[in-house]
């Protein structure tokens, strides 16, 4: 039973206006936070069958724990003496005491969290740079795929071949002026299969920076020649518009990341992002379209094979490095740590209102109303999580 699903039905739908008298259906904002929830307790699902079995050579004892870290997302309280709290900061409400996963490929939950995090740290760079008359290009490198090609074969030929490029005189040349970069790795899947590719964001100690039209020409020609190294084939161009390499100004921080809200859906709680206009087209879509193509079809579904090789594919794997940044990092001060799990685990600064006994918690997981119990908690406070928690795990929607 899953409350979240029949919270995020009962709510009412409203238009969302693009410009040009095109307006599309828009969920309410209560609506996009639990439904993070139910693409959760989606990837939960997806990932519960796969479990790695340890035997211990001494005693022969097997221990069995899942092989996706998501699933244990948010299940249980860390300390079952305190049960669960909600915490409020401002506007803010969420769970204290729960462990996270951190795995920001899986789930959408951490990825939000993280990644809130990392764009500050992203923002707070570009703020540095530009605001010492530096400058900044951002730089996309792709490669072409089929849907016969798999995702870890893709993922492994991408780095090598990046990693390659990295370490030839060519390039060296190329980057020479640069003070340094922020890579972030997305994948996203489409009409050809999935697509892994690379946004990059250069940065400059001058300005202006580079000729971005010269840049993109010089780089696709050493791209071009390490991607092939590795059997991948690279686009020049595709509708006119630069494909294996692009390279365009960015005048801020915004430009950059707007590039990942698209297919990350950063801001999901913010409004209705272009992803999902993406998914309308049938052109690609971002993973959280995917599982919730996966859970919307269900067991046996594509869509579901696919995110079981995603999550897979993903394990272990780095979504934002900010390694060839340390000079900048320490130049403007910013924090460079980009440990995942750790920053999914960190609570901030707030005034902790609720508190519900791990037992409670419990039946509120397991009858999947999580999303819901946290809109009660966020508008009606103390009373509102008891009155929820008492209504969800009689398998009631509360709202
Ligand atoms: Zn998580």
């Amino acid at each position: 039973m899953r409350i979240d699903h029949e919270y995020v039905k009962q709510q009412p739908v409203g238009v969302r206006h693009l410009g040009n008298g095109v307006a599309v259906p828009a969920p309410s904002i209560e609506a996009i936070r639990v439904k993070r929830y139910l693409l959760l307790g989606g990837a939960q699902e997806i990932a519960q069958p796969y479990w790695i079995e340890k035997v211990d050579k001494e005693t022969g004892e097997v221990t069995k724990r899942s092989e996706f870290r998501v699933s244990c997302c948010m299940r249980s309280s860390i300390d079952p003496e305190k049960g669960v709290s909600f915490w409020r900061n401002e506007d803010r409400v969420g769970f204290a005491g729960l462990m996270r996963c951190g795995n920001v490929w899986s789930c959408p939950l951490c990825c939000a969290k993280v990644m809130g995090i990392r764009e500050k740290q992203i923002r707070a760079l570009f703020d540095g740079v530009l605001s010492n008359n530096g400058s900044a290009v951002m730089v996309t490198f792709t490669a072409a795929h089929t849907p016969e090609d798999s995702l870890a074969d893709l993922l492994v030929k991408f780095k090598k071949a990046q990693k390659s490029m990295s370490m030839c005189r060519e390039y060296r040349h190329l980057i020479e002026a640069r003070a340094g970069a922020v890579v972030t790795t997305e994948i996203m899947y489409g009409q050809s299969g999935w697509h892994p590719h690379q946004h990059h964001a250069w940065f400059y100690l001058f300005s202006p920076g580079p000729n971005v039209e010269q840049l993109a020409a010089d780089l696709y020609a050493v791209w071009e020649r390490h991607a092939g190294k590795q059997g991948l084939s690279v686009l020049r161009e595709w509708r006119g518009r630069n494909i294996g390499v692009d390279v365009r100004q960015a005048w801020g921080a915004s430009e950059y990341l707007t590039k990942f809200d698209r297919e990350r859906d950063w801001g999901l709680d913010s409004e209705m992002t272009a992803g999902r206009l993406k998914l309308a087209s049938g052109t690609s879509v971002s993973v959280w379209g995917l599982l919730e193509d996966a859970i919307c079809r269900g067991n046996g579904s594509g869509s579901w094979a696919l995110f079981v090789e995603y999550m897979r594919a993903t394990k272990g794997k780095a979504s934002i490095s900010l390694k060839a940044a340390r000079n900048l990092c320490v130049q403007f001060g910013v924090d460079m740590n980009v440990d995942d799990f750790a920053d999914a685990n960190k609570s901030g600064e707030s005034e902790i209102f609720a508190t519900l006994s791990g037992a409670s918690f419990d039946q509120v997981f397991r009858n999947g109303g999580l999303g819901s119990l946290l809109e009660a908690a966020r508008s009606r406070g103390l009373s509102g999580v008891e009155a929820a928690a008492a209504a969800i795990s009689n398998g009631c929607v509360f709202s």
